[in-house]
């Protein structure tokens, strides 16, 4: 198994190397002998814990703390002071900002140990946690909740730098039906297969996709006209339904999924549960209109559809 890799930052040498011999075996291990240094080896980010000198020339450990924990991309990772005995106030300032522990030198080589192997654990299962609590576990893909955390502030965005945002909505037909024909389980495969189809091929930064809840998805992109979502989401479909996984369903001899959309470019008087809603009578347009089809609206009224 790969080493958990910890960044090390001390204006001294020798104690760079002595923490080096004591931690090296069991970690992979960064040194800087500057704060600057460590903070842009930290944004370059994949640390799972930084030991900190406080007392260091230029910019000292506390600053670089606090750059630590107002940035988002190394807030998380757990720092560990470094202190002499003579620092106690140093170290209340330290934990106030946010230092998960400290040590004191001269160190033990057995408690700094033992302390980093505490902290760079709690820090693994602390990711893996907040990771499992944004992604949907049947099919990997983005979960509900994060789809909720995340859509208005998308939407916020849109209105704010006035781009054209969409909102498409995609449900698996008959369903109930392929349960009822190969069984509950066959039909969780089917769902982990057309989320993954659908998920990656959503691949700009600023998309989403979601699982919204059963056989049901959700996805938010920015960038697209209607035309040109109509015509992505048309291919997705068409993905789908290329995937070949057998159905006896009446609208094809394969699993396929009706998706309803909306793309405008929204105004700060616009409503995003409107335009959500809006998608939804999309859907059930393509759901009434014979399902296996895309249909999407667009803010001027106009409508595209695959079959007329
Ligand atoms: P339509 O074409 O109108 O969407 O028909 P449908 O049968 O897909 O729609 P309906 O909403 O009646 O049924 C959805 C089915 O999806 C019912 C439910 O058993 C199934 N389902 C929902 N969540 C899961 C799941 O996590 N796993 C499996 N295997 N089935 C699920
Ligand atoms: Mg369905
Ligand atoms: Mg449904």
């Amino acid at each position: 198994m790969e080493k958990e890799k910890i960044l090390v930052i001390d204006d001294s040498t020798v104690q760079l190397e002595y923490l080096c011999s004591i931690l090296g075996g069991d970690y992979q291990i960064t040194t800087c002998l500057t704060a600057e240094e460590g903070l842009a080896r930290a944004k370059e980010g994949g640390f799972s814990l930084i030991l900190l000198d406080v007392v260091m020339p230029d910019m000292d450990g506390f600053t670089l703390l606090q750059h630590l924990k107002a940035t988002a991309l190394t807030r998380h990772i757990p720092v560990i002071l470094l202190t002499s005995l003579a620092d106690v106030q140093y170290e209340e300032r330290g934990l106030l900002l946010g230092a998960v522990d400290y040590v004191a030198k001269p160190f033990s080589p057995v408690i700094i140990k033992a302390r980093v192997n505490t902290h760079v654990q709690l820090y693994l299962y602390q990711t893996r946690f907040r990771e499992q609590a944004l992604v949907d576990e049947l099919t990997g893909v983005a979960n509900r909740r994060r789809y909720e955390a995340e859509c208005q502030i998308r939407w916020q965005e849109a209105v704010r730098f006035q781009l054209p945002f969409s909102i498409c909505m995609m449900d698996i037909d008959h369903f109930k039906l392929y349960n009822d024909t190969f069984g509950h389980p066959a039909g969780d495969q089917v769902i982990a297969s057309v989320a993954q189809t659908a998920a990656s091929r959503f691949r700009r930064a600023t998309d989403l996709f979601a699982r919204y809840g059963g056989e049901e998805f959700v996805a938010i992109f920015m960038g697209n006209d209607g035309p040109s979502a109509f015509a992505f989401l048309k291919s997705i479909r068409e993905a789908i339904e290329g995937l070949h996984i057998p159905h006896n369903s009446p609208v094809s001899p394969w699993v396929t999924v009706s998706i309803g959309g909306v793309s405008l470019v929204p105004k700060s008087e616009d409503d995003y549960a409107t335009y959500l809603k809006l998608a939804d009578t999309m859907l059930y347009d393509a759901k009434r209109m014979g399902r296996n089809q895309v249909v999407w609206y667009s803010e001027n009224k106009e409508q595209w559809r695959e079959r007329t």
